[in-house]
């Protein structure tokens, strides 16, 4: 089953034709979507969606790039949204080093919070990791959580092999479709197949084939495709593969 573990349905991008949109990911075969939040201000936006699509489901988190505009009475909303029992994980949440203008301490603090309300809650965790992958592996150690997925990986293999010891999965997408992109093909074609699962982050980081566009939930069964071929499997192989990962990582997706 071709599972987007990833996308952003709710963005203003897809405003204008989001029905469109999910009904050519179906049609390519795209059978769930995992819709993550950012902000407690799109929490109600998520919800909606996978309350009115029996093929979404979504997650409720603080984003390390929205935390700037959060308060700290936002984790009290969130866990009282988690408390509900309809989200799936905890996201998108972590880390995001790569500005040096990017405020450390206020990201961890966040982080910690929402970390503690998953393990709380008995919820994976839906990672947002950049130029950060060894502050949260520190953090994952210290408050255990049923994993997760560590979206958009990329980075060592020891990484890699650090988040899958933990019990987490690495999501990989777009970005494993450029002949440039060595180190994240690498992993994918030889990373344990239990530990794949797949995601656009539409409407983000849009495939080798659509710069400057936008990202859409049906080029998943492409990247499957890339899979496939970097790892000399059929991409029925793939599918079913990253289906029952991201399945094992999300439990409700299975049943829905
Ligand atoms: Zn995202």
């Amino acid at each position: 089953m071709l599972i987007d573990t990833h996308i952003h349905l709710d963005a203003a991008e897809f405003d204008g034709d989001r029905d469109a949109v999910m009904a050519a990911a179906r049609a390519a075969g795209v059978a769930r979507f995992v819709v993550p939040a950012v902000e407690v201000a799109n929490f109600d936006r998520v919800a909606a969606l996978s309350a009115t699509h029996a093929d979404i489901v979504h997650a409720f988190g603080i984003h390390p790039l929205y935390v700037g505009g959060a308060r700290k009475e936002d984790l009290d909303v969130l866990q009282e949204r988690l408390a509900q029992g309809r989200a799936v994980a905890v996201g998108e949440i972590g880390l995001d080093f790569f500005g040096p203008e990017f405020d450390r301490i206020t990201q961890e603090l966040y982080f910690v919070e929402q970390l503690k309300l998953a393990r709380r809650f008995g919820l994976p965790v839906v990672l947002h990791v950049r130029r950060a992958v060894d502050d949260i592996l520190k953090h994952l150690r210290r408050i255990e959580v049923p994993g997760g997925i560590a979206h958009a990986f990329n980075g060592s293999r020891q990484q890699a092999d650090a988040f899958i010891a933990l019990g987490f999965r690495l999501g990989f997408g777009g970005a494993m479709t450029f002949e440039g992109s060595r180190r994240i093909r690498s992993l994918a074609a030889t990373l344990p197949m239990d530990a794949i699962v797949l995601e656009t982050d539409a409407p983000d980081i849009p495939p080798a084939w659509a710069q400057g566009g936008r990202n859409e939930p049906a080029d998943l069964r492409r990247f499957a495709e890339v899979l496939a071929g970097l790892r000399g499997a059929s991409p029925a192989e793939i599918a079913e593969a990253t289906g029952r990962n991201a399945c094992a990582v999300f439990p409700a997706l299975a049943s829905g």
